[in-house]
C-alpha cells in the first residue's frame, strides 16, 4: 500500500486522538485558529483561510462554536441540561409520555429516520441498547483491563429485541419524541457530530463567508475555498499507521471528509481488538473495512455513510451508492488494499 510519511505537519494536522481526516497546511495569509475540547467529547479546530480580520474571526468562530454547543446539549445522552429537554431526557422517559423538544431536534430525528431507512438500517440511532452493552464493556477495558470482557451472545440477542426505528415516535407538529419501549433508547455517535458541523457550515455559509475549515473530531467540513479559489489538502490517516502517516491525500473545495474507522476506539479481550462500529445485521463490531472515507458536502450525509458503508461489503457499499449523487469513497480493508468510488482519484493530489 501507499504511505505517505507526514513530515509537514503543522498545527492543523495534530494526529493523534482523532479519527479521520486533517487538513494538512497550516492558512498562509490569515493563520487564523480555535481548540476546543468541549463538542462531542472530541478535539474541535475552527480555522480560518479567509482573510478576515481577528475581529470578524473571532466572532465568526464564537457563532459557530455556539451552533456546536447547542446541538452538544441537545444529543448529550450521559447529561441533561437546565431549561432543555435532550436525549438524555428521551432516554430517560423511554416507555412514558412523549417528550417536548426543540424543533431543532426534531429535524434531526427526522433525517437520522431518512438515512435510516436509505442506508438499509445500517445506520441505526435507535441501536442505543445494543450499543451500550459495548460500551460499558470497552469503559471497563480501560478502567480494569484485567476484568475486559465482551457482551455475552444472550445478552445481545435480548438487546436486538429493543432497536427498532420504529420504536421512535416523532412528532413534528407537536414537537415531541417518544421512545414506545422503555429498553430501546438512542445513540447518535455515528451521525451528530457531522450533523452539527454541517449546521455550523450552513450559518457560515448563510454569511456569504469562503474559505472556513471545521474539524470536528476529524469530521472535516470545508467551507468554500481558500481566498485564491484554491482547495485545501486533506490527509486521510493510514489505519496502520494512524498517528503518522497518511493513506492519501486528497484536494478538496466545498465539501466534507469523514472517516469511520477501527483503530481510534476500541478495547482488546484475548488479543482481539474490539472496536466501536457495531453491525446491525451481527451486533458484533463491523469487519469489513479497517476504514472507509466519504466525501460529499453535507457532513451529516457524510457521517451517516461513512458509518453505514463500514457495517457493509465494498459490493453492497457501491449498490447502496447508485441511490446518492456527488459521494466519493475510500474503502481501506486490513491488508492495506485501496478501492474506490470512481471520482475519487480524481481527487487525488499525493
Ligand atoms: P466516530 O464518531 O468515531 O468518528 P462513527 O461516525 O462511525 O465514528 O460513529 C461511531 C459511533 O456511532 C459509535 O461510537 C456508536 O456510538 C455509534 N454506532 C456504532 N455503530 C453504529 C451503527 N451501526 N449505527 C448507528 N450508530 C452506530
Ligand atoms: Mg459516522
Amino acid at each position: 500500500m501507499v504511505k505517505r510519511t507526514v513530515a509537514f505537519i503543522c498545527l492543523l494536522a495534530v494526529l493523534s486522538g482523532i479519527a479521520g481526516c486533517a487538513v494538512t497546511e497550516q492558512p498562509a495569509s490569515s493563520p487564523q485558529g480555535v481548540v476546543n475540547f468541549t463538542f462531542f467529547d472530541t478535539v474541535s479546530y475552527i480555522y480560518s483561510y479567509a482573510g478576515d480580520t481577528a475581529e470578524e474571526f473571532n466572532t465568526r468562530s464564537a457563532a459557530v462554536s455556539d451552533i456546536l454547543m447547542e446541538y452538544h446539549k441537545l444529543f448529550d445522552i450521559y447529561h441533561e441540561y437546565s431549561g432543555i429537554n435532550n436525549l438524555c431526557t428521551v432516554n430517560r422517559l423511554a416507555g412514558q409520555d412523549p417528550v417536548e423538544v426543540d424543533s431543532k431536534l426534531i429535524d434531526f430525528l427526522l433525517y437520522a429516520e431518512e438515512l435510516y431507512k436509505s442506508t438499509d438500517g445500517e445506520m441505526n440511532i435507535t441501536m442505543g441498547a445494543v450499543l451500550k452493552l459495548w460500551h460499558d464493556c470497552r469503559t471497563i477495558a480501560a478502567d480494569t483491563p484485567a476484568q475486559a470482557s465482551i457482551p455475552a451472545e444472550s445478552e445481545l440477542l435480548d438487546a436486538a429485541k429493543h432497536i427498532d426505528f420504529s420504536l421512535l415516535e416523532i412528532d413534528k407538529e407537536n414537537s415531541t419524541v417518544r421512545l414506545t419501549d422503555p429498553l430501546a433508547s438512542i445513540d447518535v455517535g455515528a451521525l451528530g457530530k457531522g450533523y452539527a458541523t454541517e449546521m455550523a457550515a450552513q450559518y457560515l455559509e448563510a454569511q456569504g463567508i469562503s474559505g472556513y475549515v471545521l474539524n470536528i473530531g476529524g469530521n472535516i467540513r470545508l467551507v468554500g475555498t481558500k481566498a485564491d479559489g484554491s482547495g485545501f489538502k486533506t490527509g486521510i490517516k493510514d489505519p496502520q499507521d494512524p498517528d503518522n502517516s497518511f493513506a492519501a491525500i486528497v484536494l478538496l473545495k466545498d465539501t466534507s471528509c469523514v472517516t469511520s474507522g477501527n483503530y481510534e476506539r476500541f478495547f482488546t479481550v484475548g488479543g482481539k481488538r474490539y472496536h466501536h462500529i457495531i453491525d446491525p445485521d451481527t451486533m458484533q463490531p463491523a469487519e469489513h473495512f479497517s476504514s472507509v472515507t466519504v466525501i460529499t458536502k453535507d457532513s451529516g450525509l457524510a457521517d451517516a455513510l461513512s458509518t453505514a458503508l463500514f457495517c457493509m461489503s465494498y459490493e453492497d457499499g457501491l449498490r447502496l451508492l447508485e441511490a446518492f449523487e456527488n459521494v466519493e469513497v475510500l474503502w481501506i480493508t486490513e491488508d492495506g488494499t485501496q478501492h474506490y468510488t470512481a471520482g475519487f482519484e480524481n481527487l487525488i493530489v499525493e
